[in-house]
């Protein structure tokens, strides 16, 4: 995987993406700040919602705990998986037992994280995606660029396009006279779908929110394709991330006050499922919750990078972004981008590939992110944080780290910073107020800086020089 730089640099030139992501998120923004603008006590709420999560994630084992019990008195099996592999196994061995060669998913972050889709294809399984957008990036063979809408990156032309040539490939074809107006674009895909739902006997979700004090699990969606896998299959397998645990139930009606405005910009977004492990008669009658580690204890045990685990996956840092605004989702080499991406893969990775050195850095450190988090997250020291790591890995091989101990060693003796200073005086003189364009080994610094040319005297000498009749001398300043 490239470095976030290089690859924003080939997503840059693509005019079509810019434009399009440009009018999306600058769409969200406004829909969103006219009904935050609506809540007196939206400071509050974040407070609230920030301590929440915080209360979860300081308690998780024992939250994590009454989750498991609350569920399997409730008829669900609970599966626990350290990494990717022990749950996409859970969802290959339940589809099996189904005798199942497919199944129908809603829109999940956490399976995406875990290449769930992959895994099944390996196991001969097919995954049909249900969420439009999801959709539309599968049967483009592409890559999700957003958390919330993972075809932001796609206008409706190409749209239409991929729909008329993809969709009969893996169902029902999309219409002849398909057009690229909105509603007969999701025309299209319900037919497409519909036949997947009723067939199906297994579903795939994650879950929004795991409320630990009754067991109950949430999905939070637009659609409506959610509620249609929740509860036509008789098999329902949920892939929980831990950090989705919330201590009790009211605790949610915090998070669904804060979650809807935040992310599509709503009161109240359309479509909310709740379900409590088997209800006898109604929905799936097989429930399989597997809690996912794969990072998150790593992130955990970082004590000012667990702040991360607070993020309920709202987009709303990413819609402020400047950076991600230009650069798109793509260049940030995960499901997870963003000034949320840009902070949680490398918390849950680790800082030694190329992208996740790079990641910290792919931020003007603007705040606005802070601003638009409904938890609070602190993504601006949160990245700082992570630079801090990306440096002390590389400390005592790159260039800056070598000029920082020539700086401590110059500025450690009063003497050699004073023939510092008349040196660099000198080279000041020498350059006779001509710009420093380039310094070579600073080649990357200087490509769009020039070097600050040094003076022609110091403080101390313009101090001595300019007191000279008042009693003062250099040693004074
Ligand atoms: S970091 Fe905050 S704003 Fe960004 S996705 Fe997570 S909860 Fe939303």
């Amino acid at each position: 995987m490239p470095s976030f730089q290089r690859a924003a640099k080939g997503a840059l030139a693509d005019t079509q993406q810019r434009r399009n992501l440009a009018h999306a998120t600058a769409t969200i923004r406004a829909k969103r700040a006219a009904v935050v603008g609506e809540v007196a006590d939206w400071e509050a709420l974040r407070v609230a919602g920030a301590d929440a999560k915080d209360e979860a994630l300081h308690h998780l084992p024992d939250y994590l705990e009454q989750l498991e019990a609350n569920l399997t008195a409730r008829g669900a099996t609970v599966h626990w998986a350290r990494d990717a592999a022990e749950a996409n196994q859970v969802v290959i061995d339940v589809a099996r037992a189904q005798g199942a060669d497919e199944v129908v998913k809603v829109k999940s972050m956490a399976t995406q994280e875990i290449e769930l889709n992959e895994a099944l294809e390996e196991a001969g399984i097919a995954a049909w995606e249900t969420d439009l957008a999801e959709l539309i990036v599968q049967l483009g063979q592409d890559r999700p660029s957003h958390i919330l809408v993972p075809a932001i990156h796609r206008n409706r032309a190409e749209i239409r396009e991929i729909f008329r040539r993809e969709m009969g490939r893996a169902g029902r074809a999309a219409p002849e006279d398909l057009t690229d107006e909105p509603a007969r674009l999701a025309e299209a895909a319900r037919l497409h779908l519909r036949e997947k739902f009723l067939r199906a006997k297994v579903a795939v979700s994650g879950a929004n929110f795991a409320v630990a004090d009754t067991g109950t699990l949430v999905v939070v969606e637009s659609e409506g394709n959610g509620r249609m896998c929740l509860t036509l299959p008789q098999t329902l397998v949920s892939i929980v991330g831990v950090e989705k645990v919330l201590p009790t139930f009211a605790d949610l009606g915090t998070m669904m006050q804060l979650l809807p405005r935040s992310s599509t910009g709503e009161r109240m977004n359309p479509y909310t499922s709740t379900w409590t492990g088997v209800t006898p008669g109604d929905g799936p009658q097989e429930v399989h919750v597997v809690l996912l580690d794969n990072g998150r204890s790593r992130v955990l045990a970082d004590e000012v990078g667990r702040e991360a685990l607070r993020c309920i996956r709202c987009s709303a840092c990413l819609n402020v972004c400047p950076v991600y605004e230009r650069a798109g989702g793509h260049a940030y080499g995960s499901v997870y981008p963003g000034p949320i991406g840009a902070v949680l893969n490398p918390l849950l990775r680790g800082v030694s590939s190329d992208v996740d050195k790079s990641l910290p850095y792919a931020s003007s450190l603007c705040g606005a992110c802070f601003e638009a988090c409904p938890v609070r997250i602190d993504i601006p020291s949160l990245l700082v944080h992570l630079r801090t790591q990306v440096v002390d890995e590389a400390s005592g091989r790159s260039a800056e780290a070598a000029g920082m101990r020539a700086a401590s060693w110059v500025f450690g003796d009063h003497r050699r910073l004073e023939a510092a200073q008349r040196a660099a005086s000198l080279g000041g003189r020498l350059l006779g107020g001509r710009t420093i364009r380039s310094v070579p080994g600073l080649g990357a610094w200087t490509q769009a800086r020039d070097v600050p040319t040094p003076p022609t005297e110091t403080f101390r000498q313009w101090w001595a020089r300019s007191h000279r009749n008042d009693g003062h001398t250099g040693e004074d300043a």
